[in-house]
């Protein structure tokens, strides 16, 4: 599903964050990615996700070649990838229903379709009782879950969160770790970015370690 060989970004000014990444992550998967704050974590989600390109190597995503993507397929690439983000990224005027009905929307799902897909995601992650309420009216793992159902409305069949439990307690950290899990568990392919040593530890799955931009560690690595 997520094939790096020998990858390597560098920034506008010089700076290689990713250097000689070699990488495959299968369907099915679930792998963390860890590594000190600066190993190049984010900019590994962001050449999956197309924001940013690969400056040398090769890597594809979903059987696409992310060096030969063009920009105009970008949108279509990008709705096979559900992306969960520390900050939630909700729109804090819109109801809990509204935020997560936006992917549904902007995909052109069918109408009739839409309260059925939000209605299942919201769910998911236990906050059906919650499509009324304003964002800011909930709790900061409550915020979470209506992050993590906007990610899997359009029902993706990668699921990338760049650092998802950030700003949470341990408690409610566990709580969304099992949320992935279930996921996980449901066939999608789930890889976490993370320096939360806890949540690794518990979750006994792959473990992607970058340094520096270079792979230090990888325990799912086939040779
Ligand atoms: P992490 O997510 O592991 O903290 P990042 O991928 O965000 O690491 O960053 C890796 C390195 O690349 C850092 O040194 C960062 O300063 C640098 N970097 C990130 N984005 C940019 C950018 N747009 N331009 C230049 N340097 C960047
Ligand atoms: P950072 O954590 O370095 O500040 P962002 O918060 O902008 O980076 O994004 C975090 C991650 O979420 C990125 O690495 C990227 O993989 C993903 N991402 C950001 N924007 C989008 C987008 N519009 N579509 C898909 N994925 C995105």
């Amino acid at each position: 599903m997520i094939e790096f060989i020998h990858v390597f970004k560098r920034y506008p000014g010089g700076f290689d964050a990713l250097r000689d990444i070699n990488l495959r992550i299968e369907a099915g998967e679930m792998a963390f990615i860890t590594g000190h704050s600066g190993a190049g974590k984010s900019t590994l989600l962001r050449l999956i996700t197309a924001i940013e390109r690969p400056t040398r190597g090769e890597a594809a995503v979903n059987s696409k070649n992310l060096t030969k993507l063009p920009r105009r397929r970008i949108p279509w690439f990008r709705r096979e990838i559900g992306v969960v983000f520390q900050d939630h990224k909700l729109l804090f005027d819109r109801t809990v229903y509204d935020n997560v009905a936006l992917p549904l929307i902007v995909t052109g799902t069918d109408d009739k379709e839409i309260p059925k897909r939000v209605r299942a995601a919201l769910e998911m992650v236990g906050l059906l009782d919650k499509e009324r309420m304003l964002p800011v009216t909930l709790s900061g793992g409550e915020q979470q879950r209506v992050g993590i159902a906007r990610a899997v409305v359009n029902k993706p069949p990668l699921l990338l969160a760049d650092e998802p439990t950030g700003n949470l307690d341990s408690t409610l950290s566990d709580e969304i770790l099992d949320l992935f899990l279930d996921f996980h568990h449901h066939g999608v392919t789930v890889l976490i970015a993370t320096h939360d040593l806890h949540l690794i530890d518990r979750a006994r799955r792959r473990v992607i370690e970058l340094n520096h931009g270079e792979l230090a560690r990888d325990t799912g690595a086939k040779t």
